[in-house]
């Protein structure tokens, strides 16, 4: 057994868009979505243990700790697959709100996926450890590659694109959690009036065109969360008000997001937030590598 501690981040995404395309004849939606990450992170610690077991534990005393667990559901995967005769204990600093849209089980999944490759030397490629994870849910494969990318599919097909130019985000989390499977249920195609955005949003980031990424930021998923939660809906409005570049929702909600790359305005619209809602973060893309 090995006697190494490490350490692995976990980045949240956002959506850039959400486009859903149709529903499929196996009840999945087919999305084409591009999402990049920022630098708001959970942070796994990996450690051998002699007893041939997954242990979790969390700062976040209110998320399981067994299999219900997106991290012990990686850790298991990885072992089944390679027949792996140790065992590990894994502890995760939580920073990312839950279910919010901002993929924070998707990526600690990633990330312990990452981290058990090294530590149990298994030589996966990039591809192979996203085919994986996309067993465990369907924005993993993303979060295993990381920075900024097209995902198609239910997710699963990833194709990578360029960093959008720097700039910052402000993530305002009203105090509700949002079901992605009750909202994909509620969804109805025929009432979709917007065209989907990801091929110009495609364009606009290969051109570092900050302007065209924030006229092409665009989600079906809007349609279903601002109806159901019309608080969602007023921290839209109060952003843009306190001179946002571009808002959007990220995910099925209900994290909502302001793009500016003028500092001036960061603080105009934290401070227009910060009376209204609680959970707010100022961070920024992460960039190419963020782990
Ligand atoms: P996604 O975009 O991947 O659906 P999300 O931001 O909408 O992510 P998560 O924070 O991943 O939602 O949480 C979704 C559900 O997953 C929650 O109900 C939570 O209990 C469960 N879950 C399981 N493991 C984790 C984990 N390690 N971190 C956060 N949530 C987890």
């Amino acid at each position: 057994m090995t006697d190494v501690r490490l350490m692995v981040k976990a980045p949240a995404k956002i959506n850039l868009t959400l486009d859903v395309l149709y529903k499929r004849p196996d009840g999945y939606h087919e999305i084409e979505m591009v999402m990049t990450t920022i630098d708001l992170a959970d942070r796994l610690t990996i450690e051998p243990r002699r007893e041939n077991k997954i242990t979790l534990d969390c700062s976040a005393c209110y998320l399981p700790l067994d299999e219900r667990n997106h991290v012990y559901q990686a850790a298991k995967l990885v072992k089944e697959r390679f027949h792996v005769d140790e065992g590990v204990h894994i502890y995760i600093d939580k920073q990312i709100p839950i279910a919010a849209g901002l993929a924070g089980g998707s990526s600690d999944a990633a990330a312990a996926i990452r981290g058990l490759n090294k530590l149990w030397d298994l030589n996966m490629s990039v591809e192979e450890m996203a085919e994986l994870g996309s067993h465990i849910g369907s924005d993993v494969s993303f979060c295993v590659y990381g920075g900024t990318a097209v995902a198609r599919g239910r997710g699963e097909r990833i194709e990578r694109l360029p960093s959008p130019p720097s700039c910052w985000v402000i993530l305002a989390k009203p105090p509700i959690g949002v079901s992605t499977a009750e909202v994909y249920g509620a969804l109805r195609m025929d009432r979709l009036t917007e065209r989907g955005k990801s091929q110009q949003m495609i364009e606009a980031i290969w051109h570092r065109d900050f302007p065209g990424i924030c006229r092409s930021l665009g989600n079906h998923l809007e349609s279903v969360t601002l109806v159901k939660y019309p608080d969602v809906c007023v921290i839209k409005d109060r952003m843009s008000r306190f001179g946002a570049d571009g808002v959007l929702m990220s995910g099925s909600g209900p994290t909502v997001f302001a793009l500016t790359d003028k500092e001036s305005r960061v603080n105009r619209i934290y401070n227009g937030l910060r009376g209204f809602c609680k959970e707010v973060y100022v961070v920024r893309l992460a960039g190419e590598n963020q782990w």
